[in-house]
């Protein structure tokens, strides 16, 4: 190991379920606009546009059960409830038909956005960075392995203090995992410990200290974080 002139950073990580062991957490990548109920909340056209794509740094992830607290620079928090894929294998130019052999597993997580943030970043074509790559921006579920769970449908709903405000289908992805990790694998080349947040279902809206986000993928799990 090289001398290094500064402490190096953690490495951020997931616990898996039913292990004491852990995923390491190298890159966050997030699909935009990928449920059609979605994408027409937020003005936009859901025809099956090619797959976009923004980033979180790996060391946004909180851990499951713990709490987020609230953003700084935002009156606008708003929950995106979503299935995220995390590489095992990686690649470039992933074929479709082979796409889901690079997958570890799988765990809920949620993709909070400074929509005020975004939305401005938006009007004035500015990067959504700060929008939605924010310290402690994606809570996290325990990881479950790929072995047995179909990514192709599912239950995903988000309750907000009890009450359901989000609830789709993965069915209803308009890129499927296949799809998006053959197509983000084209743009740069996946390696083990990226993370894909798939895109959230209709039904987004802001929270406030005090709430408790609980949602879930059926077949893979819970994400739980109260907003402090
Ligand atoms: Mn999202």
């Amino acid at each position: 190991m090289p001398d290094y002139v500064i402490a190096p950073p953690a490495i951020a990580a997931l616990p898996i379920k039913g292990s004491n062991a852990m995923f390491p957490v190298r890159r966050i990548f997030c699909v935009g606009r990928n449920y059609a109920e979605h994408a027409i909340e937020m003005g936009s056209d859901p025809t099956r546009e090619p797959p976009f794509y923004f980033a979180k740094p790996a060391d946004a992830v909180v851990i499951s059960d713990a709490d987020m607290p609230y953003p700084t620079v935002t009156k606008s928090l708003h929950h995106e409830m979503e299935l995220v894929v995390a590489i095992g294998t990686g690649g470039s130019n992933i074929a479709i038909a082979d796409a889901l052999k690079h997958v570890w597993g799988y765990c809920s997580g949620l993709d909070m956005t400074r929509r005020d943030i975004q939305n401005e970043a938006k009007k004035t074509g500015r990067p959504w960075d700060m929008g939605k790559g924010f310290d402690k921006s994606a809570p996290m579920g325990l990881l479950i392995p790929a072995e047995g769970f179909d990514p192709s449908k599912g239950k995903i709903e988000l309750r907000v203090n009890g009450k359901v405000t989000q609830t789709s289908d993965l069915s209803k992805l308009i890129w499927s995992v296949p799809e998006v990790i053959a197509n983000l694998s084209e743009l740069v080349e996946l390696a083990p410990g990226d993370l894909i947040m798939t895109g959230t279902p209709e039904g987004v809206a802001a929270v406030v200290r005090g709430d408790l986000l609980e949602g879930f993928v059926e077949g893979v799990g819970t994400v739980t974080t109260r907003i402090v």
